[in-house]
This record gives structure tokens, sequence and C-alpha cells, in this order.
């Protein structure tokens, strides 16, 4: 401990890395005594979103109890700096709810009735199951379905040394239009913006208060607003990042791409455009539009064609669609302009997971990048894949050589994920079942729309044959397991992580942090949960556990691949799966940890983080080598094959690796689009959602000519569905919370733990109400009741609903997080017909925890996605968030939580969505196109309809 000194000298933004050994902090509990405290500092990595940052877990020197967690300042992305839920990781560990233990259901499935189990003998029981699968044929009823994932690859490598097609994520459901709008640009899903660098940012969503890689790129946000960078935000809602902003335009949700092809249009008719960069870098000579081919015309007589295409894109029509004011739209067109190359801008969830053709913004975005050419500039438009750095493991599996059409069904062969929350409806169709399903930190009856058909299907064994959760706490979705089984927090567990967070590539080592401590002091333990409390294990160590359970003599192939590289035969443990990424795939990092006498695993284990390069811009100039040009073919278009596949595209005289396009530029015309039945999405458009105005006349019965049925839907309401039409928002976040993984963070819900329903004061007045009065929102199949909120903040015609609320439990006090959520009646009233009532909410319990008694809220929110209908985009797949529905107050029979919802119509209404889609097969007879990347891609052969053959 440092003397107080009057200048503040002796305090320190974070403990040094010298004393992290024996950092010596005053207990505050013993205050005014000054009693000293001694801790171990041990870093690891925040599980509590993908941002992974860097964390220190301070651990009683006396005790061995973690007390706390504060940012790691060894971390190159978080900086020592969290945001509210890296130290709420503490009341996660300490949580008195929590599962301890394997626990096997001992009543039907769903009763609520649990014993402890072993974990040998879940071991036992799931690798008989899925080696009987795999043996016979049967491997696609082998199934494994990811939350948000917190690491990257072992999984990945795990189903393909199992052979099967059985990786299903979350991301349907999160991010992939905007992944989609971005892929057929330049192949990478997501941007890297590298806003700390920039001149203009324009955010389309609330990033800066709760995106995707939140404390990362906030920090960056800032650094850059620091330096003088103006900030634009495109937001139905006034969000707390819209209030930072230099310019907040509220669009009507839906419209967003409308007024970035409006701008577009203003930078092109300006002549401000980067003509260089867009002849150089784009594939203009294959344009085809309105009648002009660009092939063998001049690059300006092409610019004329673009401008002519969106000659209707002015910003009075953009203003009219969208509601955000033509001036200002120029405007900011201008500073885009004149940010230049430095401009950065993000889109991840929010218009693009909200609407019908949310891809289509993502990909006007990048059509801003383009015209201004902040493609892999300082201060611009990085790709993800130039920024993450993903380090090879010892031995890798070949790729599987099965396809699995519930994972990638043929009616949606541009998704960019696992269609993974149609699965009710396909296992209803009898597209196949499900023999072993694993959830995986994940709660899809509690996430996902339309919750009921999941309970209908995890009930039904004969859908679902053995379902195990792996899990750290209860959940809606694990009383409908056979399993629950429960793994790590951030501090508890083995995994590597990277993300694209700024100009730079770096890892991030999250650890078990007692059980090094304890190594450290000279024990020995075989396997995490012997550190851990209770049985609490690791996926890492269980997955290669299975592995040996499934194929326990090697026979089948797959022991291998879980073997120690240094004793072949023997189990693989993680020190030896890590130390030998570290040792062999890191660039720099054996270098670094030779400099300080550690090996590269002692290395990450001490600093729990490295920064690989910075040398990070403008990767598509990379030359290709020597080496590379051997045996190559230089094709019409200049693209550069090997064995028929491009590999990178001449550039004047020079042969570089380009993008992973087929053309090796960035694609202003995707040929792909065309090719997949898509002609009028060649190029960025717009097109109106399913929330449009003018779709929500239709659903009123008023029939305009802007409502265009080929691609909308018409809505059915229910009988008894009353009450004036709105949108509904339901997708943003609270800063503070994590869709349900934070429901055992107390200081968390101690600050949020209300989702009212936000209304303007025009339409408040409109349905007669006040803040507080009961509303009933009426969906396509069902209702929910809520209290109103009247607030300035949201455009009039939409209301919103935060979806991190609203948690329930079946059981009173078994079971359950208490702290966050709702006692309810469950019933099922009818076939299909589920009927929710609130007993009891939150109050103080005793447990363990003195602070549970101190609980003060006595609120857990609504759960509204319950009552969402499936709306699967037809090109993309993505899950439309955004809902029509009706509003009215709520009648003398409603309560406050009430939740009705028929799974029939919700079947109905996913009939209707599938329609609008266009199914595979593409040329050569293809379930997709090979150039799109696919989640653990199987071998080519399997791409290929009807006996993987190319016909
Ligand atoms: S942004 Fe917050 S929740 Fe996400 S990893 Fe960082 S500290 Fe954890």
């Amino acid at each position: 401990m440092t003397d107080f000194k009057r200048d503040g000298s002796h305090l320190a933004f974070c403990p040094p890395v010298e004393k992290w050994d024996d950092w010596v902090e005053l207990d505050p509990e013993a205050w005014p005594r000054r009693v000293e405290r001694h801790y171990q500092l041990v870093p690891t990595v925040c599980f509590n979103c993908e941002s992974a940052c860097g964390m220190l877990a301070y651990i009683d020197k006396e005790t061995g109890r973690v007390e706390k967690f504060e940012g790691n300042p060894m971390h190159p992305a978080s900086r020592g700096r969290l945001c509210a839920k890296g130290p709420a990781t503490i009341n996660q560990i300490h949580d008195p709810d929590r599962v301890l233990y394997p626990m096997k259901r001992s009543g039907p499935r769903g009763a609520g009735k649990w014993e402890r189990t072993s974990w040998d003998e879940v071991l036992e029981t799931f690798g008989t199951r899925i080696r009987k699968a795999i043996q016979e044929n049967r491997g696609e009823e082998v199934m494994y379905h990811v939350g948000r994932p917190g690491a990257d690859f072992i999984m990945e490598r795990t189903l393909q040394a199992w052979g099967i097609d059985g990786h299903n994520s979350h991301t349907n459901v999160c991010s992939s239009s905007a992944r989609l709008g971005y892929l057929l640009w330049h192949h990478a899903d997501r941007p890297s913006p590298d806003h700390a660098n920039a001149r203009f940012i324009l955010l389309l969503s609330a990033h800066l208060e709760s995106g995707h890689y939140f404390n990362p790129h906030a920090q960056r946000i800032i650094d850059g607003k620091m330096a003088g960078a103006k900030l634009a935000v495109m937001d139905p809602r006034l969000s707390n990042t819209a209030s930072m902003a230099d310019y907040w335009m509220p669009t009507y949700p839906g419209t967003e791409a409308a007024v970035l092809l409006a701008m577009a249009k203003v930078i092109l008719d300006e002549n401000r455009f980067d003509a260089a960069f867009v002849q150089k870098w784009t594939n203009w000579e294959e344009l085809e539009v309105d009648g002009f081919q660009a092939r063998g015309q001049a690059f300006e007589a092409t610019i004329e064609a673009l401008k002519k295409h969106y000659a209707g894109f002015t910003p009075q029509f953009a203003e009219k669609e969208s509601g955000v004011k033509a001036e200002v739209i120029v405007k900011i067109a201008r500073e885009i302009a004149t940010a230049g190359s430095r401009f950065a801008s993000h889109l991840w969830r929010g218009s693009a997971s909200g609407n019908l053709g949310g891809w289509q913004p993502a990909r006007a975005l990048m059509l801003l990048h383009v015209l201004t050419g902040s493609v892999g500039t300082e201060g611009g438009h990085n790709l993800n894949a130039w920024n993450k750095f993903v380090p090879k493991p010892y031995k890798s599996p070949p790729p599987q050589k099965r396809w699995n059409e519930l994972l990638y069904p043929q009616e949606w062969p541009l998704c960019t994920h696992e269609m993974s929350f149609l699965l009710p409806h396909f296992l209803k169709e009898g597209r196949g079942r499900i023999e072993a399903y694993f959830t995986r930190v994940f709660n899809p009856v509690w996430t996902y729309p339309d919750g009921f058909s999941w309970i209908e299907m995890l009930r039904d064994e004969e859908k679902v044959g053995l379902h195990a959760a792996l899990t750290p706490t209860w959940s809606e979705t694990a009383w409908f397991a056979d399993y629950v089984l429960p793994m790590g927090f951030s501090s508890e567990r083995h995994d590597l992580m990277s993300q694209e967070s700024y100009a730079g590539r770096w890892i991030g080592f999250r650890q078990p942090v007692n059980r090094v401590l304890r190594e450290r002091n000279g024990e020995k333990f075989e396997y995490t949960y012997q550190a851990n409390p209770g049985e609490v294990w690791e996926e890492d160590e269980f997955w290669i556990n299975l592995s040996w359970a499934i194929d326990p003599d090697g026979s089948m192939g797959i022991r291998e691949y879980f073997e120690s590289p240094q004793q072949p035969g023997k189990k693989l443990t993680v020190d030896e799966y890590y130390g030998w990424m570290f040792d062999h795939s890191v660039p720099g990092l054996p270098e670094a940890a030779k400099k300080e006498g550690l090996t590269p695993l002692e290395y990450m284990r001490k600093y729990g983080a490295f920064e690989v390069t910075r040398d990070v811009y403008k990767q598509n100039e990379k030359a290709l080598s020597a080496t590379d040009l051997a045996d190559t073919k230089i094709e019409a278009n200049g693209v550069v094959t090997k064995a028929s596949k491009p590999i990178g595209v001449m550039v004047g005289e020079k042969a570089v690796v380009g993008y992973n396009t087929p053309s090796r530029k960035l694609e202003l015309f995707s040929k792909t689009m065309a090719d997949w039945k898509w002609p009028e999405f060649t190029l960025p458009e717009y097109y109106r959602s399913h929330i449009h105005r003018a779709a929500r006349e239709a659903s009123e019965g008023r029939l305009s000519d802007d409502f265009d049925p080929r691609y909308v839907p018409t809505v059915e309401w229910p009988k008894d569905a009353h009450g004036a039409v709105y949108t509904l928002l339901p997708i943003f976040r609270l800063p503070n919370l994590i869709h349900s993984r934070s429901g055992n963070a107390k200081f968390l819900y101690e600050i949020s733990h209300k989702n009212p329903l936000w209304l303007n004061p025009v339409d408040s007045k409109k349905l007669n109400a006040r803040t507080g009065d009961l509303m009933k929102v009426h969906t396509e199949i069902g209702y929910f009741v809520l209290h109103a909120w009247v607030t300035e903040g949201l455009t009039p015609g939409v209301v919103a609903c935060s979806h991190h609320l609203g948690r329930w439990r079946i059981d009173k006090d078994e079971q359950v997080e208490r702290m966050s959520s709702a006692w309810v009646d469950l019933k099922e009233v009818g076939k299909g017909q589920w009927k929710m009532r609130q007993l009891e909410s939150v109050s103080p319990y005793d447990s363990p925890d003195p602070e549970t008694k101190r609980v003060w809220w006595s609120d857990a929110g609504v759960h509204q996605d319950i009552t969402f209908p499936v709306h699967p985009d037809p090109v993309s797949g993505m899950h439309c968030w955004h809902q029509m529905v009706r509003v009215e107050k709520a009648g003398s029979e409603d309560r406050y939580g009430d939740i009705f919802v028929d799974t029939n119509l919700s079947f109905a209404v996913y009939q209707r969505w599938k329609a609008l889609a266009r199914p595979a097969p593409g040329p050569n007879n293809l379930r997709r196109p090979l150039w799109i990347p696919r989640v653990v891609r199987p071998e080519e052969s399997a791409y290929y309809m009807n006996g993987n053959e190319k016909k």
C-alpha cells in the first residue's frame, strides 16, 4: 500500500503488474480502522458479452476467496476499464441460487424434479448416445446450440472431429442481416471501425452505450470525439448514444437505407466521391443496371448510370420516408464527404435486426464508405477479419462431409448463419429429430421469439431425445432439460478470445483463477471442477472428455484430436492445448515471453492478453508472393486464380490479394444476388419493411400501391386483438444487462428491473394513457400486459420496450433465480394455447448471502419476446424483430405481466413468411454460394444438392 499524498500521486489507475502478487488495500468493512488486506491479482477475461475485456480477479491471500473484479491494464482492447457488467461477475460467482453440481431430472421433463448426478455418469450417458447416432449414420441428430460463444474455435474443431454438421447458434436473431449486407461487399461479415482516428462517425444503433464490442468501442468513439470527430446517430429512440451525438436522426424504423442512399446521391451528384478509389477497388466493370452494361464502357459512363439509378433517392424522398429533415441529410452527407477516408461507422443490430430487408442498410452504409474511399484506412472502415486473430490449434480435423438441413435449409440459401429460431417449426413439419441436444449458456425459451413453440418442442421426447443445458445458472430453458450441467463464469474456465476492437490484433486468455493460483502455489488438479466452487466445470475439459467417451478406443478416428501432442495416446490437457497454440501459432508471443524468462503459456497466464500486431490497414493491397503466384492464371477480369480458385487480383501491374469476393474487389454489383434469384437487388437498394406505413395500412385493410406483397407478408390479427396499430421496437438493450445471462447479478438488477412500454405524448393522448397505466399489446399470436411510460424520446407512431427484462420461474423457490424473475402460473389452456400470469414478483429472501434480504425492487419486467411470431427475412433469414402491434388500455380482467400465446397462429405466421423465400438450388445445383462463409464449413461436395454432385 502506498502512503497517502496530498497531490494524489499515491492514486493509481490500476495496480502495476509488479505488485500483482501482493496488492494491499484497506478493508472497507473495517473502516474507520485501517486494516490491510493482501490480494493476489490473477488476470482473466470477462464472459458477460463478446467484447472480451480483460479483468483482474482480486483473490484474498488469507481466505483464497475472490473478492472483486476490476480492469486489467495489460489488456490492449479494454485498457484497464470495464462496463458495469464486468465487476458484477462477483455477484455471479457468489450467487446463492447458482447451479453447483451436475443435475439430472428425476420426474417427467419440465416437472422441475432434479437429483444430483456425477460427471462420469453424464459422460457415459451422452458418450453412448452420440456414439450410436454417429455409428448409425444419424450424425445430424446431434446438435450443439450456442448463445454468445465467448470463445474462438474449440467447438468448431470438436464437432468436425466428431464428423458431424451439428453447430447451431443464436446469430440469426442477433446480427445476421447486417452480416449479409457487409459480406456481399467484401466477404468479411462485420466492420472494424477505426473510431479513434475518425473525423466523422455514424452509428446506426446505440453502439456507444450497448454495442456489440461495447466497452472497447465506446472508449475509441470517445477518443475520436475528444480528438474532434463529429458523431451522428440514426435511431428512432433518443438513446444515451443519441444524447451524446452532434446529430440525432430519429428515422421511422426500417427507412434507414433510404436516408443512406439519399446521402450517397448527394455525394455522387456533387462529385465529392473518391473516383480513384471507386475505379481501382470496386467491380464497377461488372455493373449491369437499368439496361446499362459497364463492360467496355468508360468509368465515367458507369458513374452516370449509377447517378441515374439513384436519382429517385432525393433528400426530400428520404425525408418523406424517414421523417429526417432533407437539409439534415444533405448536411451530414457533406460532412461524411469532407471526412473522406476518415469516415467510420457501425451497424450491428438496430435497423438491421428489426426489419425485413434489414441487410440493405448495411449495404447502403458500405456504399458511403466506398464512395469516400474510407475502406481499409486509418480512421475508416476496416474488416473484422483484419483485426481479429484466431490462432490455429495443433491438429485440425478435416471438414465434415455432411450437410444438416435443420441448420441450413434450402429455403434460405443466403442466410449467413443457422436458421436456429425456426427449429421447433422444422421439427413440427417433420424435417428431422434430435437425439442429443446441448444448449450451451443459452436460453432459447426466453431469448427467442415464439418461446412457447420451444417449450412444446423441448418437452416432446420424440422430437428431442436427450437435452443437456450447459449453463452456470437456472433458466427457463434449463427447466425443460434432462440434465443441467454447471459451467463456469469468467473466473472459472479457459477460453481464448479475440475481437475487432480497434486498429490492432490481440488475444485474451480467460482462465480459472483459483486453479491457476493454487497451481502456482504447488497444488495439482486434473480437472478445473476440482478447484472451482461445487463441481462447476469448464467446457474445454468437458468436450475433451466427452470425445473420449464417444470414442474410447480411438477406433472412430475421433480420439486422436483430443490426445496430448507430446504424448500420443494420453488425454489432452488444457495446458497442452493452449500451450501448443501459444508456442506455435501466435507471432511474437514466444519472443515476448522469452524476454521475461517465461514460456508463452506462463506469459499468457501472467498477463491474460497479448497484442499481436498494429499493422492492420489496407490488407487488400498485400502483394501476392512468388510462391502464391506459382501455377496461377490471370482471368479476363484480372482475377488471379490457382486451381480454378480466386486468390488475388491484378491492380495495374501488381498482383495483390484484394478482397475475398468472386471479383476480389469490393462488390458494388453483386452477381451473386442475380444468380440466386434476387436480380432486383444486385445493387444496394431500399425496400419497405414489414412495419412500413404501407404495411400498417394493409394490416388495417387499406391496401395502397406502396404495399408490395412480393416482399411483405400480410398480417392476420387474432379475433380479439383490438386497439390502434403501432410499430413496436422490442430490441433495444439496457447497457447494464446481458440478455438472460445477468439474472444472478444483483448489482445490475438493482439498476434496471423494469421494461415499460415507451409511448410518445402524441400517442399517449390518442390512447388516453398516462405513465403507469396498464396497457395491453396484441401481437399476431397473442398479447402481453405492461405499464406505459410516456416520453418524448421516441418517434410518434412507434412504441418501444426493452427485451432485457421479463424473466420468470415456474417454481417459487427451487432451481430458479429469485432476484430477477417473477413466479408465474403457466398453463396450456387448449392445444397450443398458453397463458401465463404472475403470482408473485421479486421480493427479499433468505439465503447464505445477506444481500438477498436487502432486495428492495419488486418488479422483474414483462416477457414480450415470447408473444412474437417468427419473421424469417426471405433473403438473409434473420428474424425481423420489429412487430406490428395493436395497443389498447388493459381491461379489468388483465393484470400486469399477463401473457397469452396461440402457437397454432405462430405456425401459420411462419408459413406466410417462409412463402416469400426463394429456395436453392442456385447455379450448378448448389445449396448456397461457395464463396459465402458458413459456420463450421463442410467439405465442398456437401454444397451440391442431390447426391452431392456438380450438375
Ligand atoms: S463490455 Fe462489459 S460485459 Fe462486455 S466484456 Fe467488457 S466488461 Fe464485460
